[in-house]
């Protein structure tokens, strides 16, 4: 009886290890992300196939800010920046890739973070909705940067490009610790060159990346091929 039972119950538990074997299989690596906002819409898995990327071609990162964690920001009407931000993103991702190059589109907290290797990888973020009156976009990189040189050129490159397609005003004074310490910057590959964008606030800036992601999407892929197309 008690081997019979004993039987019964390793049957049991590898029905269920093998279940959750699957389960992380197919969702890989979900375990290890914060456990919070499993309701917000992840960013596409990748943007580009290898087939439609030139041999020597460029390979790029975009994180879609808060996709697949949390909303970020929330406006009173509901809007979020998650949102704003994920539209955003793909639209970049898919500039890029119709100019060749390579592209991944990744979550807040994507598994492909780590140790990421590419010739580029900007963070898309937005600003919070409750501050009356604030307007303009910012770019960072990580305060102790292996690469300075390049990370201010790609920090230069999208200023010069998103300030010239959207037209919004430079808001470098509210650069936060948050943007240059940000986690992602502290996964990549230190030789990847990182830049985090805050493309507006939400409040003021509303119109722009509400109703013309387009637009914003055009000026932050100006600035990375601006970048890209000087290290050539
Ligand atoms: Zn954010």
């Amino acid at each position: 009886m008690l081997v019979v039972a004993s039987t019964a119950l390793l049957a049991a538990v590898l029905i269920v290890w093998r279940m959750l074997a699957v389960g992380q299989e197919i969702l890989p690596g979900r375990a290890m992300r914060p456990a919070s906002g499993n309701e917000i819409a992840p960013a596409a898995r990748n943007a580009t196939s290898t087939a439609d990327v030139s041999p020597g071609a460029p390979h790029v990162g975009v994180v879609a800010g808060h996709a697949g964690y949390d909303t970020g920001a929330v406006c009173p009407d509901g809007l979020s920046e998650a949102e704003v931000n994920l539209a955003i993103a793909q639209e970049v991702a898919a500039l890029l890739t119709r100019k060749g190059y390579g592209v991944d589109l990744m979550d807040e907290y994507d598994d492909r973070l780590s140790g990421y290797r590419a010739d580029a990888l900007v963070s898309v973020h937005a600003d919070s909705c409750d501050v009356p009156g604030a307007t303009g976009f910012k770019v960072a990189r990580v305060t102790d940067s292996a690469i300075p040189e390049d990370e201010d050129r790609l920090v230069a490159c999208l200023y010069q490009e998103y300030e010239a397609v959207t037209s919004l005003p430079r808001h470098p004074s509210s650069i936060t610790d948050d943007m240059t310490s940000y986690h992602a910057f502290r996964e990549i590959d230190h030789y990847t060159p990182g830049a985090i964008i805050e493309t507006g606030f939400l409040l003021d800036d509303h119109d722009l990346l509400l109703n013309r992601p387009k637009l914003a999407a055009r000026g932050i892929a100006a600035g990375v091929v601006c970048f890209l197309e000087d290290s050539q």
